[in-house]
């Protein structure tokens, strides 16, 4: 049988649009059979979908996305396995999200001088749990009052550094996230390298830096990466003595990562759930 793991996705409990045993439901149909559930800065969905896939007869990875600012930077560090620390890491992410209401306030402040009223209300209805109101829910109002087509295109023309929108924020530092993963032992994954306006010497630093930090593994195959960059960071993987990790980085039905809809990983190159008994 053909094996779909799918390592990073999105619920309500952060900016996907799907409940999480809606979110498993469909990831199961579409033929996934290991899911990790991977929210923003977020425990709060893993509860719901670890009973919704032990329904659906799927295998489940507790996850978690962690928002980290490394020179300035926003870089995303996935979290697997983590069950064994799910208090510790909540606890510690309790802080890391607790700038998203007031970053929200000033985008909204900003759109507005840009000509976009409305948008913290907008982006709020959007938002399950106001404390997680992110840039996701605010494209999702962009599209809603017209002034986008889409969600990707409100991340062409807003909500981006140098764009209308966008509020830098400090989040946690890269080793401070890689430990907490470490601690409660799991496995820290570099998210989707290839969404980082980066050096490519910038980015050789923080795929080193990150290793150092105890890091696991490179996302390789993902929903915003181009086949290229499957090579790409299929090489930086096995340069680094990094596993590989795969993830569609679902958020929602037409919103760009889809399940079920990936090629696999290539063969060649160690997984990271090579030494996970599945
Ligand atoms: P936040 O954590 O609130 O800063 O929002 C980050 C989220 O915005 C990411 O996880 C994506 O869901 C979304 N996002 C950021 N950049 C893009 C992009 N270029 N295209 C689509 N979604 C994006
Ligand atoms: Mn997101
Ligand atoms: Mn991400
Ligand atoms: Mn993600």
């Amino acid at each position: 049988m053909k094996t779909d793991i799918d390592l990073h996705c999105h619920s309500t409990a952060s900016d996907g649009a799907l409940q999480p045993a809606e979110v498993v439901r469909r990831a199961a149909g579409r033929g996934v059979d290991v899911l990790a559930l991977t929210d923003h800065d977020q425990l709060d969905g893993l509860a719901e979908a670890r009973e919704a896939a032990r329904e659906a007869g799927i295998r489940f990875v507790d996850g978690v996305e962690i928002s980290v600012t490394w020179r300035g930077q926003t870089i995303h560090v996935v979290g697997l396995n983590i069950t064994a620390g799910l208090a510790e890491i909540g606890k510690e992410l309790e802080r890391v999200r607790s700038g998203r209401l007031n970053r929200a306030r000033r985008m909204a402040d900003d759109l507005a001088a840009a000509g976009v009223p409305g948008a913290y209300e907008g982006a709020l209805r959007y938002a399950e749990n106001p404390h997680m109101v992110g840039r996701t829910h605010f494209a999702r109002y962009l599209v809603e009052a017209g002034v986008v087509r889409n969600t990707q295109s409100a991340f062409h023309r807003f909500l981006v550094p140098g764009k209308p929108g966008y509020i830098a924020i400090e989040w946690a530092q890269l080793g401070a996230a890689v430990r907490w993963i470490v601690a409660a032992g799991g496995q820290a994954v570099l998210a989707h390298p290839g969404r980082y306006s980066l050096s490519a010497r910038a980015l050789d630093e923080l795929v080193g830096e990150f290793k150092s930090a105890g890091g696991e593994g490179i996302e390789v195959v993902t929903g915003s990466h181009s086949p290229d960059q499957y090579a790409l960071f299929g090489e930086m993987a096995r340069k680094h003595g990094l596993a590989a990790s795969r993830g569609s980085d679902f958020h929602g039905p037409g919103e760009g990562g889809e399940f079920g809809s990936l090629p696999a990983l290539d063969p060649a190159l160690p997984a990271i759930w090579d030494r996970w008994v599945l």
